[in-house]
């Protein structure tokens, strides 16, 4: 959903595509090396509140470097972040703090194999934001029904598909009451006929407003309910535009040749 109402002006920088409304993550001259070699260079972009932006590009451009960097996952050298007004590179920020406000969803699912989903659903809850057992079930029960999973509570997850445990990761991320939710290609490792259970999830979330930046090549997700796409390759933002003007016309010629070699 496009965010109602402004509240605040958008960042200043080049943002060209920035919505303009509340910036819950913004990303400002964010450089970073791995010793010599230099991964991301001068990314800047904000993501306002509602607002759901798909990042794409080649493999190795940097994409999940940067949503690392996002909820401290990775530290970087240059430039600035801030998520929801924290500032993540900041000695007065508390890091488990404001990572337990970012939810997040891998490639890979990262179920505790050895916990039921119940277990699997309330351990974070428990640890980070201190809820009795009972409550943190509640709520893991309530956001397991939502996608879909209730009967599977309380099953291991070795014993449940990639496209369920899949759900059952972005149920824990949920858990937390994220202000914010990455993906970093959170389909690709799924068998093909898993992908659409799991893109479901996503764009309903997406329609109830939650504020998302999403790595995927799913062009068909894009298409439904990005807000904007931003195009990385070598670890610069080439293009950040309105969805559809990126698939309209992109305007340079990396993003036309990346776009035409996935669609
Ligand atoms: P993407 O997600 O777009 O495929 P990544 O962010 O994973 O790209 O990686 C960007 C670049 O940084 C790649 O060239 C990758 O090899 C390099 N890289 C990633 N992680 C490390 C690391 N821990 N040390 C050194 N280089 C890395
Ligand atoms: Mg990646």
């Amino acid at each position: 959903a496009p965010p109602s109402s402004p509240v605040a002006a958008p960042l200043a920088g080049p943002a060209p595509a920035a919505a303009a409304g509340v910036p819950m993550i913004a990303i400002d001259q964010v450089s970073k090396w791995y010793g010599d070699f230099q991964v991301l260079t001068n990314c800047t972009t904000s993501v306002v509140k509602g607002e759901v932006v798909v990042v794409c590009g080649p493999s190795g451009s940097g994409k999940s470097t940067l949503i690392k960097c996002v909820n401290a996952l990775e530290p970087f050298q240059k430039g600035q972040i801030t998520v929801d007004g924290t500032k993540v590179v900041d000695r007065r920020t508390n890091l488990p703090q404001l990572r337990s406000r970012v939810g997040m969803v891998f490639q890979h699912f990262e179920l505790f194999p050895h916990l039921s989903i119940t277990g699997n659903l309330s351990l974070a809850q428990r640890k980070v934001l201190g809820r009795g057992r009972e409550e943190a079930e509640a709520k893991g029960m309530a956001l397991l029904e939502r996608v879909g999973l209730k009967a599977h509570a309380h099953k291991f997850p070795g014993q449940l598909s990639g496209g369920q445990q899949q759900r059952v990761a972005i149920a824990r991320a949920l858990a937390m009451n994220p202000v914010v939710m990455l993906f970093d290609e959170p389909t690709s490792a799924l068998d093909p006929e898993m992908v659409g259970e799991v893109l479901d999830v996503m764009v309903e979330l997406a329609r109830e407003g939650m504020t998302m930046m999403v790595v995927t090549h799913e062009m068909g997700f894009a298409r439904k309910v990005a807000n904007r796409v931003i195009f990385m390759d070598r670890g610069e933002i080439v293009e950040d535009a309105r969805k559809e003007d990126f698939f309209g016309s992109p305007r340079s010629e990396r993003a036309q040749t990346f776009l035409s070699k996935i669609l």
